[in-house]
């Protein structure tokens, strides 16, 4: 056999991935016999040429079949190569794609390079290596790697961002959303990697780090371009109704749009000049107005200097200046302990008359709602942690029935009002209305609405990105470069070292910097910075539908024919920020008239990371890495892609391991022996067995288009696993099996499923069966309906209590009896965030989904 002379260590002697799992046959008849064996390197070098000699796998534009959009999030083509966890990610779309296509859909798979960033810009100030010049050797290497997975993306549609026929139609974009009010320019604080030299967006700080380099973020004042992406807050949070996303990523987008219905109220206080000021405080709970007993403001306040007395002045600047160097997220964050200075005065309650006392606390932010917060101890945890802190009175306005109660922590749900005048009595709702319309009427405040999103900053100060198109003229300020002029090229040469004034490296470059007002024709400076790479990948998968379109960034038939993309796989890590402005860029198009949809992604999938042997994330300086170039080498591209879907449910991470692709191999190996040999014999048998053989294929041939269907791939290498072990089984004990119709059809039904999970073996033993054309053009087999699944109702029970009965196939696992119980209609209607739920499972009788109130 050929294992030894593999090299493969310890093939037939290693532990099983999973013992009932994978058969090991010791002493099969058909391996005794073997005598071919299994070259995958030949065979995959082989069929790799073959395939993209007849083009196999191009999308047709507006062809009469079904269309489906298959896209995976296309890859920043880094110096490393590609990574296990890109596999992880498109090889499960591969299947997809290959499975569509067999089932008669017009199948677009593309794959193109996010190659601006920073890495290579990096690469260039240490090495002295041209970013262009690193990012087009590693896109060789990229595309040489994604090919021999045998990835069947259609090949002449690929693209870079970093081409300058596609980043024209970046420019073209930014000056679209200029055009519409959406892009503006503004001078502000902004978080500055000192490492990276560049401006970060809210949501590239991780923990008051960069999320690039781990490096602490600083505030630094300078003049940026912005997306208008504020205004979409609700337009971003409406769409969800209609895509099929995880709840995971909807509930992080909501969140990150963090819109609050509530109250702006002023209260007046003295400032140290005797001037009467108004301070304006933002609340979602104006029934609890009656129970302020001090006030909160922002470090950045502008009225802090003028509310501070001259005794506290010391403190409160000292406290200020800390302050001022943490990050928002930090200084929201609900685990800190909350903090202040008092300032020395009080301000006045408007509904009592009441004077509290002003604190300057670092957790009000001053982007957020207007910088200062009234403290209700008696109804909100931080604020009675504060008081307890500070020895502030706690007075209780609400209580849950209507009577006076003491409380040893704040009671933070809705109740009866009480100590509040004339709204006691009130419901919390009642009373929310009644006090809003009061105080508008008296003119000192209104019912509003909040959002916690900021605009997008998409200026960056590095030369490798996306140019911003516009020309700065002392007369008439910035100036969009004429659609005709586009695209502002980057100039090829250039010095790299930073100007450690927080100005792109273009800014060296006199010859790009100094050019002439579109208007007047007098000298203008040229836009240094570039635009954030997410504007870059805001739009590529409409680029995909007319790749080469030089007159327009794209044919609106074609888009209208393509588009939106029905399957997106990709990382859960681009939830608040790819994800999100993909869909502000596709709303404004769709306003505008450009596009007929206003959501990309129909449905989404996220896939879980592949970690090290060792249950750790995989890192270099971990030594537990995984190359898939050498897996490739070792055991092929089909086991690699065999083990990465039997590696765990999609979702879910999974921890790398040698027995498992040992395993994997195995059963590959397994593929190759059984089929060929059937590939060798006549049909000319007929045995007592043959309808049991048609009816398990029958039931396979429904199992797995099922599984194939709901992407549970791993389950589905299952059923491929058990499958060839009831074919061999049954060979062995009657080995006239072999040579009969049932056989055969059983063993051509095999090799087309198995076709989209290991192409390059399925497509030889399928000419070894003697077909003519390639196993990836035939046709999906239709189950004949002779099988019928058992089937079980399951109750379906929420914190113990009965809410629905689901019908499911027999010994189903836990995750396909999850999926099917959240699907349902009793279970989905209900109001309940089940991404914090536990569940508990007692095989086929119940689920019991438990949720922590
Ligand atoms: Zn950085
Ligand atoms: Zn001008």
């Amino acid at each position: 056999m050929g294992e030894r002379l593999l090299g493969v260590e310890e093939v037939r002697g290693s532990t099983p991935l999973s013992s009932t799992r994978f058969f090991i046959l010791e002493n099969a008849r058909l391996e005794e016999t073997m005598e071919e064996e299994y070259r995958f390197t030949e065979i995959e070098e082989k069929w790799k040429e073959s395939w993209e000699k007849l083009g196999l796998n191009k999308a047709v534009d507006f062809s009469d079949k079904p269309k489906f959009y298959l896209l995976v999030m296309f890859p920043y083509p880094s110096g490393a190569g590609l990574h296990v966890g890109h596999v992880r990610a498109y090889v499960p779309a591969d299947v997809v794609a290959r499975f569509k296509r067999m089932k008669g859909f017009n199948v677009l798979h593309p794959i193109g390079y996010d190659a601006f960033g920073l890495p290579a810009e990096n690469y260039a100030i240490e090495n002295g290596i041209h970013p262009r010049i690193s990012t087009e050797e590693n896109i060789v290497t990229f595309r040489r790697q994604l090919k021999s997975l045998g990835l069947s993306y259609d090949w002449d549609r690929e693209f870079a961002t970093s081409d300058p026929l596609y980043y024209r139609w970046t420019e073209w974009f930014f000056e679209f959303l200029y055009k519409r009010g959406l892009a503006y320019e503004d001078k502000s604080f902004q978080w500055w990697c000192p490492h990276c030299k560049t401006v970060l967006a809210n949501e590239q700080i991780i923990d008051g780090k960069c999320w690039r380099c781990d490096t602490p973020v600083e505030k630094k004042e300078l003049k940026e371009w912005f997306f208008r992406i504020t205004a979409y807050a609700d337009r971003l949070l409406e769409g969800f109704d209609r895509i099929n996303w995880p709840e995971r990523i909807k509930s992080m987008q909501t969140n990150w749009v963090g819109k609050s219905e509530g109250t702006e109220i002023s209260f007046k206080a003295l400032g140290n000049d005797g001037e009467q000021y108004d301070i304006p405080v933002f609340t979602t709970r104006i029934d609890t107005i009656f129970g302020v007993t001090f006030l909160a403001i922002a470090p950045e306040h502008p009225l802090l200097s003028k509310l501070t007395t001259d005794d506290n002045k010391e403190k409160v600047s000292k406290y200020v200046e800390e302050a001022l160097r943490k990050v928002d997220i930090e200084r929201l964050s609900t685990e800190k302990e909350k903090t202040g200075v008092f300032l020395g005065t009080c301000a006045i309650n408007p509904l009592n008359d009441e004077k509290v006392p002003m604190f300057v606390g670092d957790y009000v932010v001053y982007s957020y709602g207007s910088g200062a917060v009234m403290g209700v101890p008696a109804h909100d945890e931080r604020d009675f942690a504060f008081a307890k802190k500070y020895n502030l009175p706690i007075r209780v306005v609400v209580s849950p029935d209507g009577n006076n109660f003491e409380i040893n922590e704040a009671y933070v749900d809705d109740g009866i009002l009480i100590n509040s005048a004339e709204f006691s009595g009130l419901s919390s709702k009642e009373a929310q209305r009644s006090i809003n319309s009061l105080i508008e009427e008296k003119g000192i405040g209104k019912g509003t609405i909040r959002y916690k999103m900021r605009d997008w900053i998409i200026s960056r100060q590095r030369y490798w990105g996306a140019p911003i198109p516009v020309i700065h003229c002392p007369e008439h300020g910035a100036v969009l470069v004429p659609e005709d002029k586009l695209p502002v090229l980057l100039p090829d040469e250039v010095d790299f070292t930073p100007r450690g004034t927080g100005e792109s490296p273009l800014a060296n470059d006199e010859k790009f910097v100094n050019t002439k007002c579109p208007i007047d024709d007098k000298p203008g400076r040229r836009e240094t910075d570039t635009q954030d790479g997410f504007a870059c990948s805001s739009w590529y998968y409409l680029r995909y539908a007319d790749p080469k379109n030089d007159a327009l960034p794209f044919d609106r038939k074609k888009i209208d024919y393509w588009l939106p993309v029905d399957l997106y796989i990709g990382g859960a890590e681009h939830a608040v920020m790819h994800l999100l402005y993909s869909r502000f860029y596709i709303k404004a198009m769709y306003d505008a008239g450009l596009i007929g949809f206003d959501e990309p992604f129909k449905k989404l999938l996220n896939q879980g990371m592949i970690l090290g042997a060792d249950h750790q994330k995989m890192s270099k300086s971990r030594g537990n890495t995984v190359n898939p170039d050498e897996m490739i080498k070792r055991y092929g591209a089909d086991t690699l892609r065999a083990y990465i879907l039997f590696i765990g449910p999609l979702e879910s991470d999974a921890a790398w391991s040698i027995d498992g692709i040992n395993g994997a191999f195995r059963f590959v190996k397994r593929v190759w022996n059984i089929f060929i040999e059937v590939s060798k014999l006549k049909v000319d048998k007929t045995t007592e067995e043959e309808r049991e053989v048609e009816v398990i294929t029958d039931k396979y041939i429904q199992r797995v288009t099922n599984q194939l269907e709901n992407f549970k791939f791993n389950t589905m290498i299952s059923s491929f696993m058990e499958w060839l072990n009831y074919l061999y089984k049954i060979s062995q004990e009657k080995p006239d099996i072999m040579g009969t119709k049932a056989f055969k059809e059983s063993s051509v039904a095999f090799i087309k499923m198995i076709s989209p999970v290991t192409p390059f073996i399925a497509e030889e033993i399928w000419h070894r069966f003697g077909f003519a054309e390639s196993v990836h053009q035939s046709k999906w087999p239709v189950p004949k309906g002779i099988y019928k699944e058992e089937k079980t109702l399951i109750v379906v029970e929420v914190n113990g209590k009965l809410k629905d009965r689901i019908e499911v196939s027999l010994d189903s696992e836990e995750e396909e009896v999850k999926e099917a119980a959240l699907q349902s209609d009793k279970i989905s209607r209900l109001d309940i965030d089940f991404s914090k739920a536990k569940f508990i499972y007692v095989k086929n009788k119940l689920l019991n989904i438990v949720i922590k109130k």
